[in-house]
């Protein structure tokens, strides 16, 4: 395959460029890989270290349409990426740690020593959890600190926990931990949970959750390398107090997994790629789906619509790349729209 770059003013004729590079395997980027595999664009898809993302340690799945029956992350995981590699898609287990945008074709490089040339990116590289930077945090976490239930809650079988969080996020996993944990306590900053309204009637009708409201954390405390309860704040009265417990589950949101991106690419003010309702970054050929550009939905069902999406602009754009030309690689001046 060859390519005329005129973009950076410079003609090259180029060997071995893919036409697609999807970097990261959660629900967007499996998508992505099956749209454009099914376009015949024998995409190649970058895991990353988190193999599936985020909803790969997910332990159930009620709300993805078609599985009225519900399935687990991991499950939904391997299907989406035996689809994917049905229809021709390359799934390679390694890590970008460099992209290069200012010229084309672009160029991937990899910690498993890769370098790659592509015609067009979809970066798909989803979120991490957010951390509660507190005092002990850090060194705790694997010994009673955690940000996933799915993956920990067994160690805590009929132990005390607390889970830090008002989102869907945090519920969810408060009702999972009940499986497990003896008691396990919620505690939210505010007095009304932003999780979801059914999420919530659950919540309350679990005799194993409590509700602590109006509190946070202000450091994680631990003897003989586990903690053992935690320093608080009341948000309102200002009163610091001690709670004992065996373990900690943090879900306090997510945060981009940007670092790929920073000073290549428009990032919005809380780090997230600028796209428009196209999927298109302010870079030509580059596109984006999935958390790394979605604040708003994050979704399994909304990160497919969005891998679909960037698929299918990715598959235009080769298309009008091949009878026109690269078009400039300046950055776009279109307003950028997605949210
Ligand atoms: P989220 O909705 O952003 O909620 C984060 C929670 O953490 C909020 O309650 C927030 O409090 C609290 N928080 C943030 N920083 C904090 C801090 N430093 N200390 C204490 N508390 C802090 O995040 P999420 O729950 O991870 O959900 C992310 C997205 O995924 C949402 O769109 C959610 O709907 C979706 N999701 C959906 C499902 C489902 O549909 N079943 C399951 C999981 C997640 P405030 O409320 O005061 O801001």
């Amino acid at each position: 395959m060859t390519t005329n770059a005129t973009g950076n003013g410079a003609h090259a004729a180029e060997t071995n460029v893919e036409e697609v590079i999807i970097i990261g395997s959660g629900p967007a980027g499996f998508t992505a890989g099956l749209y454009t595999a099914r376009a015949n664009l024998k995409p190649l898809l970058l895991t990353g270290n988190e193999y599936g993302g985020q909803v790969s340690l997910t332990y159930d799945i009620e709300n993805y349409p078609g599985f009225p029956e519900s399935l687990s992350g991991p499950d939904l995981v391997e299907r989406m990426k035996a689809q994917a590699e049905k229809f021709g898609t390359r799934v390679e287990f390694d890590y970008v740690s460099e992209i290069v945008v200012d010229q084309h074709p672009f160029i991937v490089r990899t910690s498993g020593g890769q370098e790659y040339k592509a015609k067009s990116l979809i970066l798909s590289t989803g979120a991490s959890p957010r951390y509660l930077q507190i005092p002990g945090e850090k060194e705790f976490t694997g010994k009673g600190v955690s940000y996933c239930a799915t993956c920990d809650g067994f160690f805590f079988r009929g132990k005390d926990v607390l889970v830090i969080g008002g989102g869907d996020s945090a519920v969810e996993e408060a009702l999972f931990l009940t499986k497990f944990a003896s008691r396990v306590r919620v505690i939210h900053r505010r007095d009304k949970l932003r999780a979801g309204k059914l999420l919530q009637e659950r919540l309350f009708a679990n005799a194993k959750i409590e509700m602590v409201w109006n509190t946070v954390l202000t450091e994680v405390v631990g003897a003989d390398g586990s903690v053992v309860g935690v320093k608080t704040l009341d948000t309102v009265t200002g009163a610091e107090g001690y709670l004992e417990t065996d373990g900690i589950f943090v879900f306090v949101g997510h945060l981009p997994n940007n670092t790929l991106m920073q000073g290549k690419l428009a990032l919005d003010e809380d780090g997230h790629l600028i796209v428009d309702k196209k999927m298109r970054t302010n870079i030509p050929g580059v596109f984006a789906a999935g958390e790394i550009m979605d604040k708003v939905y994050k979704q399994v069902a909304t990160s497919v619509g969005q891998g679909c999406s960037a698929a299918m602009q990715a598959t235009r754009f080769l298309e009008e790349m091949e009878a026109e030309g690269m078009p400039s690689l300046e950055a776009d001046p279109r307003e950028l729209v997605y949210a």
